[in-house]
């Protein structure tokens, strides 16, 4: 199995991850490189290859991660401060590992 399947292999429990949030669809852990205070992943259990394949079937499970984000916000303590959720999308949008994820970036003004 290649490296752009390892979210893949996180969500099926067969690589470690510092697993911060699940339920039956959605699964947040810790950025292995934090790039922010708190740094973490929000990734779709089902497998998606990025922004630029999503479908309208995909749109509620989408909604569901940025809920996720959300509760993370809250969770962290940081729904007021705020924080940043973003989504890199294919080579020139600094993709790396292609399964959809989004980063969610708090502690720090800009992060
Ligand atoms: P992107 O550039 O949007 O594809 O981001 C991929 C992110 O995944 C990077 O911030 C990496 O640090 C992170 N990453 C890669 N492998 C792992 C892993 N095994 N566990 C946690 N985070 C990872």
């Amino acid at each position: 199995m290649t490296a752009a399947c390892i979210f893949r292999r996180i969500a099926a429990r067969e690589s470690p991850a510092e697993i911060e949030y699940e339920d039956a669809e959605v699964l947040a852990f810790k950025d292995i490189y934090p790039k922010a205070p708190i740094h973490l992943l929000i990734i779709p259990k089902r497998h998606i290859e990025s922004l630029v394949v999503l479908e309208e079937a995909d749109l509620a499970l989408v909604g569901k991660c940025l809920l996720v984000a959300r509760k993370l916000g809250e969770a962290y303590g940081v729904a007021q401060r705020g924080y940043r959720v973003n989504c890199n999308c294919g080579p020139e949008g600094g993709q790396v590992v292609y399964h959809l994820h989004f980063h969610f970036m708090a502690g720090r003004r800009g992060s």
